[in-house]
């Protein structure tokens, strides 16, 4: 099945040491002028990424952003400015459902505080006004391993209940089980009128998981930098994963899969 939407997360996969870099940024200009959708899927907010696409002129080549891993936002790019428009109803289903679960998450993101002083790790509590307008809770830690751990020893307290968890970068987060980075990238391919094995999803992360272990039929990719369990899970789903660390792995792989997109100009 060919590839009709690409989905990109930042922090790592294409947005490292602060920078897009420039093969990236190439590969997704010539894969969106082909017309391959592409839509960024990161726990950033909207507001970052219209930013950090806007520095590198790659706004318009987006399809969608899809914000803290939940608020799905379509790009209408016009010939002279570049406009957001809100998936609905996602968007206030999402808002609806986070209503009701944001005091149950709230409660865990404390107990999750709790068992890092336990362990003698500091852990520092998002805001409620922050978490209502994200959409998740979130506990800072000092160290991406401890933060990892704790969603570790999260995950089994939480299977099966309306309130999940994971570990993005040293943040625990603690969100709408229903909405993650999986089922929001679903939501958007639905509406695009897109299979899901039309979709290849680049990822690094724990949080990456529900978009890169193959539960909804998505293709997978990752890169040399990847946390090797995430490594596994691509590979597990028949998806490869890149020699090359951050955006060049990603540019990678881009011009593996769309062979015809290739830069005339690299080896
Ligand atoms: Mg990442």
């Amino acid at each position: 099945m060919a590839v009709e939407l690409v989905a990109f997360d930042l922090d790592g996969t294409i947005f490292d040491g602060g920078v897009i870099a420039p093969e990236c940024v190439e590969a997704i200009v010539r894969l969106a002028e082909a017309g391959v959708r592409c839509v960024v899927n990161s726990g950033r907010s909207t507001d970052f990424q219209v930013e950090l696409l806007a520095e590198y002129d790659l706004l318009p080549h987006f399809t969608a952003l899809i914000g803290d891993e939940r608020w799905i936002h379509l790009v209408d790019a016009g010939a002279d400015d570049v406009e957001l428009r809100s998936l609905e109803p996602w968007n206030t289903d999402v808002r609806n459902s986070w209503t009701e679960l944001d005091p149950v998450a709230e409660d865990w993101a404390r107990r999750v505080q709790q068992e890092a002083e336990q362990r003698a790790w500091p852990g520092r509590l998002s805001s409620r006004a922050d978490s209502r307008r994200r959409g998740l809770w979130s506990v800072a830690l000092d160290s991406a391993d401890h933060a990892r751990d704790l969603a570790i020893w999260l995950e089994p307290q939480l299977a099966g209940g309306p309130v999940a968890g994971n570990a993005n970068g040293t943040i625990v987060h603690l969100y709408d089980a229903a909405r993650d980075k999986g089922t929001s990238l679903l939501a958007l391919a639905e509406r695009l009128g897109l299979r899901a094995g039309e979709v290849l999803a680049f990822g690094d992360g724990f949080n990456d998981r529900p978009m890169l272990d193959g539960r909804h039929g998505f293709a997978a990719a990752t890169i040399a930098n990847a946390d090797e369990s995430v490594k596994r899970w691509v590979r597990d789903a028949g998806g490869p994963v890149a020699e090359r660390i951050s955006g060049l792995g990603v540019a990678d792989v881009l011009a593996t899969v769309f062979p015809s997109l290739r830069s005339t100009t690299s080896s």
